[in-house]
């Protein structure tokens, strides 16, 4: 790390510490340290931690910000996400070391895959704000109409795992459907959203229109999310979390929205290609398992549980460990110490409570962040490495002997976000996409999504949807104007 002016420079690029509210940069007096998952030695920042007081000045600002943004031309607002699309596109080298350096996810695939998806999400809602047409016809002697009115400042609130691409895709309707925003990034991965907030004015935002405010959640966070004058939630992160903004947002009656933690089922039936499902459940371990959809329950049927392991072995034992900026690696550690031991905690447990330990089961290195990638047969479907979310490169694997039996497990958990289900059966896909309680449920491949499909979670792993018009309308209050036929003309 060193400095240049008032900014830092982190591997020769220069990113601001400071947040981004009304237009210009506002430093706080107290700050938090950042340090690099890749090396824990390594500062990367001393970034400003907001207070209370940075959480008003950011709230006040959004309210200038969305008289001015939500009276703007559709057209206008539209050319202005897509010249934001245009520079992240342009700066997508420097926001993927940035983020690397930041919570050590795999250079090749912010590059390839996460930083572009940032910029295709503005493109995609510039899109869909400029093709809306309201609804309109005449019932019962009226003429309606549905209007759909930005609803005011809207608070985003993002996790620590690819915190680049959540924050765009959350962001990116907001702003379509004309709500100003106010940024609020995690403590540990913090360092991306600085980036964006360089490129707002450039874009042609007025001031206030896209605000970004860095801190710890209990302090900034819960200031945010308890302002009455923010009118809309969007929230990705923990149960833990959503449940004390659920009760912010309840106190001040405004809808919000949660994408949260994941248990998800990777189901192999005996049809299926045993090797493409392997290649993929292997898959699972990269970015040290901190993935919400990944499929961390391995629920095999019986019949070829002995072939799918051994060639899960296998596509497993060629995972490369390295430094997350090399094209090679393909496993990266944790984002952060107390992440690990957590990880380590739950690994502990298991093996107390009587759990086998397949492969796996411990820390590569005492100096380092990586965890082994870990398999674990537990001894009960009630067992806490079954149950909750583990954020890490830990799947279970159970068997079952038939198609309700494996419909049952995989609905045996109190999440609901993803599934993954390999079969050869068109006729069995469809029947376990119906059967499944999951908010996506991928047959034959994973991770691949229609950017104008409803995303979210059943149970604890979320609220509401976005995705598509789902979350324009989200950002929207709905209005029906009615006339009365023949009174105007
Ligand atoms: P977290 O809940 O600890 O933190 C998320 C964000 O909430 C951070 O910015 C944090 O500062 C903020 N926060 C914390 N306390 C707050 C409070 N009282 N008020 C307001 N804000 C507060 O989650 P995390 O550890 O950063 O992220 C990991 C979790 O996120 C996992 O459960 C993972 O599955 C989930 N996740 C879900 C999705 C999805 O799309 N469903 C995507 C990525 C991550």
């Amino acid at each position: 790390m060193s400095s240049e002016g008032d900014r830092t420079l982190i591997d020769g690029v220069s990113v601001s510490p400071h947040h981004f509210i009304n237009g210009k940069r506002v430093a706080s007096d107290r700050s938090f340290e950042v340090r690099s998952p890749l090396d824990w030695n390594m500062k990367l920042a001393d970034v400003s931690r907001g207070d209370r007081e940075i959480a008003d000045r950011a709230v006040a600002a959004s309210v200038d910000g969305f008289r001015q943004w939500s009276s703007m031309a559709i057209g206008k607002r539209v050319d202005v996400l897509l010249r934001l699309a245009d520079l992240i596109d342009q700066n997508a080298a420097d926001i993927a070391t940035v983020e690397c350096l930041d919570m050590a996810m795999l250079l090749g695939s912010l590059k390839a895959r996460l930083v572009p998806r940032g910029a295709l999400n503005f493109r995609n809602y510039a899109e869909l704000a400029a093709a809306h047409e309201e609804r309109c016809w005449s019932s019962r002697g009226t003429r309606n109409r549905i209007i759909r009115d930005p609803a005011g400042p809207a608070v985003v609130i993002t996790p620590w795992n690819a915190p680049f691409m959540l924050a765009t895709w959350k962001l990116a309707p907001a702003l379509a459907a004309g709500n100003s925003v106010i940024l609020k990034p995690a403590e540990w991965a913090p360092l991306s959203a600085s980036l964006l907030a360089d490129l707002v004015n450039d874009a042609g935002f007025p001031p206030g229109a896209f605000n970004v405010v860095q801190g710890l959640g209990h302090e900034i966070g819960a200031a945010l999310v308890s302002d009455s004058r923010v009118r809309r939630i969007s929230f990705t992160g923990s149960p833990e979390t959503a449940r004390l903004i659920g009760q912010a947002a309840a106190r001040n009656i405004v809808p919000f929205t949660a994408e949260l933690g994941g248990k998800g089922p990777l189901i192999v039936f005996a049809d299926a290609d045993i090797d493409a499902a392997a290649r993929k459940a292997a898959a699972q371990f990269e970015d040290s398992g901190q993935v919400c959809l990944a499929g961390t329950r391995l629920l095999v049927e019986s019949s070829v549980r002995d072939a799918f392991l051994e060639r899960f072995v296998d596509h497993t034992g060629r995972h490369v460990r390295g430094d997350s900026r090399e094209p090679d690696t393909t496993l990266s550690p944790a984002i952060h110490p107390e992440h690990l031991e957590r990880v380590e905690g739950f690994v502990e447990r298991a093996k107390r409570n009587g759990d086998r330990i397949v492969f796996g089961g411990q820390r590569t290195d005492p100096d380092k962040l990586w965890y082994e990638p870990t398999l674990i047969e537990p001894r009960s479907n009630d067992s806490e490495i079954v149950q909750k979310e583990i954020f890490g490169p830990v799947l279970t694997i159970q068997s079952f002997e038939s198609e309700d039996e494996a419909s049952e497990l995989a609905n045996s958990t109190r999440y609901g976000l993803s599934a993954i289900v390999y079969t050869s059966s068109e006729q069995r896909a469809a029947r376990l996409g119906r059967a499944v309680r999951a908010g996506t449920v991928w047959v034959n491949t994973f991770l691949v999504r229609d950017l104008t499909a409803p995303f979210g979670g059943y149970g604890i792993s979320g609220i509401g949807r976005e995705g598509g018009d789902y979350a324009l309308e989200f950002h929207s209050d709905l209005k029906t104007l009615q006339i009365l036929e023949g009174t105007v003309s």
